[in-house]
């Protein structure tokens, strides 16, 4: 990977090819943005960079082709075991860290998911980013910052990424044999995030879209027992609730901007809008702005580790209420 094949990031990039070249660069960074955007990526660009034999990247030496293969002796991953970075995987890295590199120039670690380390693994850390050495380089990812320690992000190098943009993205999709409208329908799901775009995600924007919106639509005021089912299903499975949510986000931001009567280019469900206007029908801008609202609570709770069927029974009861805020299904509960 070099920042040649890295897709957009160009500030980024010439950030930190500027600080290699002019010997800066910071012993310690916090690559931050949404999730599948690139900062892994230019991670190891960066590591490319500092380890290939011709300080190009060139992907061909055996420094490059190493870290490719991930068994570079001075490059070190760290990442979570499914639910935590735990402090024995500090303890390990410190370790490995006290010995001075065997070929490249330093020794350096990339910590993705930097806000799972758990509260004794980030204290830990921050004895090796208190006192920094020389010859080690810290690259910490985190697409969720707020959640790493303050005194860990005070001292890193912080460097944002924003997402790709739209056309980025439906670039990259047209060279995968996907039909106009899918293409255009999966860049616009995916966020800017085009790991989304490209990777399992893809399959439930296109399969399970057009379902999730039909079994919502199907709900009404007050329907508790449908609703109470619909909600343990979608809370089901906890892998898929991310891709749920970025499904209702677009729906209701396709329905406000009906409401509102933008322009239909900006659609992002252009295969289902007769369904779309159909539900617009029943709101008012101020009852979307709230279920928009609500959708977006329910995503920053369910990264929290709510109770997730709790979570989709109160979505949903949100969902379901009329333009007025008709609490008739409220009440029943
Ligand atoms: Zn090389």
């Amino acid at each position: 990977m070099t920042f040649a094949n890295i897709i957009g990031h160009e500030q980024q990039k010439k950030l930190l090819r500027q600080a290699w070249n002019n010997q800066r660069m910071a012993h310690a960074y916090l690559f931050t943005g949404a999730e599948g955007i690139g900062k892994r990526l230019m991670a190891i660009a960066v590591v490319r960079l500092i380890f290939c034999e011709k300080q190009t990247g060139c992907g061909t030496c055996s420094g490059c082709r190493r870290i490719d293969h991930n068994n570079h002796p001075d490059l070190h991953i760290v990442e979570t075991d499914g639910t935590a970075i735990k402090i024995d995987a500090i303890r390990q890295l410190q370790k490995e860290l006290a010995h001075p590199p065997l070929e490249a120039p330093r020794r350096v670690c990339i910590i993705d998911d930097a806000d799972r380390l758990n509260p004794a693994a980030g204290n830990a850390l921050l004895k090796t980013l208190e006192e920094p050495r020389a010859e080690v380089m810290l690259i910490l990812i985190s697409a969720h910052p707020d959640m790493v320690l303050e005194t860990i992000r005070s001292r890193c190098q912080q460097l944002p990424f924003a997402r790709l943009e739209q056309s980025m993205i439906a670039k990259v999709l047209s060279q995968q044999q996907i039909d106009d409208t899918q293409c255009q329908v999966l860049a616009a799901l995916s966020e800017g995030s085009l790991k989304k775009a490209l990777g399992s995600d893809r399959d439930f924007y296109i399969e399970q879209r057009k379902e999730v919106f039909k079994s919502l639509s199907a709900l009404s005021v007050g329907s508790i027992v449908p609703m109470l089912e619909l909600a343990e299903k979608w809370a089901a499975d906890k892998e898929q609730l991310d891709d749920l949510t970025s499904v209702l986000l677009s729906c209701y931001r396709d329905i406000f901007l009906i409401v509102s009567q933008g322009s239909s280019s900006l659609l992002t469900n252009i295969d289902m809008q007769e369904r779309i206007r159909q539900h617009a029908a029943k709101e008012t801008p101020l009852s979307i702005q709230h279920k928009l609202e609500a959708i977006l609570d329910c995503r920053y709770h369910l990264q929290r580790n709510v109770n997730r069927q709790l979570a989709m029974e109160r979505l949903l009861i949100q969902l379901t209420q009329g333009p007025c805020g008709d609490q008739a299904s409220r009440s029943q509960l």
